[in-house]
């Protein structure tokens, strides 16, 4: 097995996972993109710019808490997170938009464009545009921006610029679609934006390269709090970022490490996304990886409570660390995470995001099962955007208490 840290190789492939499987017409922007991240990346100016961003601005290093009250009433190992809840803007994509913003900057674009599904990706790079000065396009399903209101609004009060997308299912693939045609007309002024670590190289080695201060600061906090590693690590898993940026810290380490995908209602096509589970390889968005898909290779339909990790494809990291081993892959149902989302908030005063409820559900089961020792969940956001869902659908949790 290769390092991970020596992956991709230099066509952009984990294995036989990832790529660039793109339309010839765009070609010569990624090129561009490859070939501009590697040299800014090493450059001394980029580095300290972005550090600086990340204490001043986005309010990093986050803690790790240890969550006693927690760990204790459930019974079994102590539970740590890793509070990247406590971001400017409240979840962990803030990492690496603003990694893209200053990459952008650096190739004198002047205008960012990227595609959203439930918004947080569209919220966080329009801070990103408003931060760097930059012009900022966010495509979007019409059926999205109905549901997703006051996402909208903040991206518009950012500066952004919303384009509905009114073709198909008026939903995330189509708003890819849509992206992706603005940024083929414009690249020489623009450079595209991808919220994970999906899509064509070089974004899933860019995405988990911005991430991975996550793991950094998590290992050497985890260590200094404890004197010891802990004995696993996990993460929710939709594209895969938050988790590659927490797990890029611990693989060389004996650590078992889990991602933790969604289960929804059921283990039928359309129930759930759990796509390292239930997948079988396949192509989209220009690269390889676990899919759930129709008998046509196309996108089959995905559930989950979590708009944040309903993608029916996953980074292509991920699928190489599965099929080595390194990583296991495990699910937990909308039920679960419900019982863990109130759990969380009422015994520790944390109220995190429904995508983050789910690792903190496979938390607290493992925590059980290991009797003791310790585990470190990355709290990838908090859950004030849940609210008006969880009122109407879950209730306040009195069960939970
Ligand atoms: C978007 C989002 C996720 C899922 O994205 P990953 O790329 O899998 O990390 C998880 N948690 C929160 C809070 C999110 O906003």
């Amino acid at each position: 097995m290769q390092k991970s840290s020596q992956l991709p190789d230099k066509e952009g492939f984990f294995g036989k996972y990832g790529g660039k499987f793109l339309p010839p017409q765009l070609e010569a922007a990624f090129t561009e993109i490859i070939e501009a991240y590697g040299r800014i990346s090493r450059d001394a100016s980029f580095i300290n710019e972005l550090r600086y961003i990340r204490k001043h601005f986005q309010g990093r290093p986050t803690p790790v808490y240890h969550a006693k009250k927690l760990s204790e009433k459930n019974g079994g190992a102590q539970i740590y997170l890793k509070r990247e809840d406590l971001n400017h803007t409240g979840a962990h994509k803030i990492n690496h938009c603003m990694g893209e913003g200053l990459l952008a900057r650096f190739m004198g674009k002047k205008k960012i464009i990227a595609e959203t599904g439930a918004g947080q990706h569209g919220v966080a790079l329009a801070t990103a545009a408003a931060y760097f000065g930059l012009e900022c396009e966010v495509h979007m399903g019409e059926v999205d921006i109905v549901k997703q209101a006051p996402n909208v609004s903040r991206m518009k009060l950012l500066g952004a610029k919303v384009i509905p997308v009114t073709h198909g299912l008026k939903t995330l693939k189509e708003a890819v679609d849509s992206a992706f045609e603005a940024y083929l007309a414009d690249y020489q002024n623009s450079i595209y934006c991808i919220g994970s670590v999906v899509g064509p190289h070089p974004f899933p080695m860019m995405v988990r390269d911005f991430q991975a201060i996550v793991g950094v600061e998590a290992r050497e906090q985890f260590v200094e709090m404890t004197g010891e590693l802990p004995d696993a690590i996990c993460a929710c898993v939709g594209g895969g970022s938050n988790a590659m940026g927490i797990f890029t810290g611990f693989l060389d380490d004996p650590c078992n490490i889990y991602g933790v995908e969604p289960l929804g209602v059921g283990t039928k096509i359309g129930e759930h996304a759990a796509t390292m589970t239930y997948g079988t390889e396949g192509i989209i968005h220009a690269f390889r990886c676990y899919l759930l898909q129709n008998e046509d290779g196309s996108p089959a339909p995905v559930y989950s409570c979590a708009s944040g990790l309903d993608y029916p494809g996953v980074g292509p990291e991920h699928c190489y660390l599965k099929d080595t081993g390194r990583v296991e892959y495990v699910t937990c149902s909308d039920e679960e995470c419900k019982h863990a989302f109130f759990k969380l908030s009422r015994q520790e005063g944390i109220i995190p995001a429904i995508e983050s409820s789910h690792a903190v559900a496979f938390a607290l089961k493992k925590a059980r099962e290991m009797g003791s020792g310790t585990i470190l969940v990355n709290l990838s956001g908090r859950g004030d955007k849940d609210l008006d869902y969880v009122l109407e659908h879950w209730g306040t949790g009195e069960e939970d208490a």
